[in-house]
């Protein structure tokens, strides 16, 4: 289903198409948590130039839930977004926000953090949910384990749940999709996991790639081992991956890791990064310097953020002394300006090597 326009090395640029439009790669996708990329509309986020946006499957199903949604004419309805909307699996934020009562073969239990109520998560409803949101592409959901807590055991656990998992997800999909066109079918990603350990990771690839899913996410980076860690690691996997499906790296957004994930052959990254800095004052300018805006020596800056820029905020000349004192006052204008800066910035970089 990938379209390679071309390759160098283990880098390469292409495209596939989604029921809800053609996706360009390499791509960065920002995150839409609760059904909006924050304090950005729809229009904002297309001017970024980006060609898909996240929701999340954990937040949208706690809050207001997805058959609110689904009543609402499901989530491009719902939010007015047009882009191809990608759901994660929500098993990354049952890990790592809820309080977890119980985790056995059939899927999770938690406590919903707002009402107390308690939440049953597992392959199928996850995959339930993601159909009922109305996503175009999903994630399987996945076992996850935090790298610095977890022992051999609990890593070999998670990594053979996973593929479990990964079948009765791929099986739910194929139940839900049956009666699709292929033009009206989602498509489905599984998750590699595996850690920092090299052998399982490929063996996990490999178990993967041998379902037939439409796309490839790499899982459980980024997630607080070192930077030459996941390096290491991206290095490792480049040359193992299938020509034929995008691939998938969850959670990766800092410039310097982008760039080094795409050169060896990831097409598709998300993160909070750009927009959660931006809502601190923090703006990438050329050669991935960070720039930080709240800093009294701007107030009296005429440049814009980055003149290099052609993001809307940039051409439409808002200076840094504006945005310094909007972030001192606490205005929500100034974090979504630099949002639109942030975004654009990662999404120039990926276009750069599209070219
Ligand atoms: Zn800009």
């Amino acid at each position: 289903m990938f379209n390679t326009v071309h390759e160098d090395g283990l880098q390469r640029s292409g495209s596939f198409q989604t029921r809800a439009g053609l996706v360009r790669t390499p791509t960065f996708m920002p995150d839409g948590t609760r059904g909006a990329v924050k304090s950005l509309t729809p229009e904002q986020v297309a001017s970024t130039g980006v060609d898909v946006v996240l929701a999340n499957t954990y937040h949208l199903h706690l809050q207001p839930g997805e058959g609110t949604i689904n009543k609402l004419g499901g989530l491009h309805d719902f939010t007015k977004q047009r882009l191809p909307l990608l759901t994660d699996s929500g098993g990354f934020q049952v890990f790592s926000l809820a309080h977890i009562n119980k985790i056995n073969e059939d899927g999770v239990t938690f406590k919903d953090p707002r009402t107390g109520d308690k939440i049953f998560l597992s392959p199928e409803k996850s995959i339930q949910i993601q159909f009922e949101l109305g996503a175009d592409m999903m994630v399987a959901f996945d076992d996850v384990v935090a790298l610095d807590a977890a022992s051999r055991g609990r890593t070999l656990e998670a990594f053979e749940r996973t593929h479990r998992w990964l079948e009765r997800s791929l099986a739910e999909f194929q139940k839900l999709s049956k009666k699709c066109t292929q033009a009206e079918r989602p498509l489905l990603f599984g998750v590699v996991q595996g850690g920092l350990d090299k052998d399982l990771r490929r063996r996990s690839l490999e178990i993967v790639q041998s379902l037939p899913v439409d796309g490839i996410a790499i899982g459980g980076l980024s997630v607080g081992e070192s930077r030459e860690e996941m390096h290491d690691m991206l290095n490792y996997l480049g040359p193992l991956y299938d020509a034929d499906r995008p691939r998938f790296l969850l959670g990766v957004g800092d410039p310097i890791d982008l760039r080094y994930a795409i050169e060896h052959g990831i097409d598709m990254l998300d993160c909070v990064i750009p927009t959660r800095n931006a809502r601190h004052g923090t703006a990438w300018v050329e050669g991935d310097a960070r720039i930080h805006l709240t800093n009294a020596k701007y107030i009296d800056d005429s440049s814009v953020i980055d003149p290099g820029c052609d993001c809307t905020t940039c051409q439409s000349g808002y200076s840094r002394g504006f945005l310094c004192h909007q972030f001192k006052v606490k205005e929500p204008l100034a974090g979504t300006l630099t949002s639109i800066h942030n975004i654009r910035y990662l999404q120039r970089i990926c276009e750069s090597y599209r070219r």
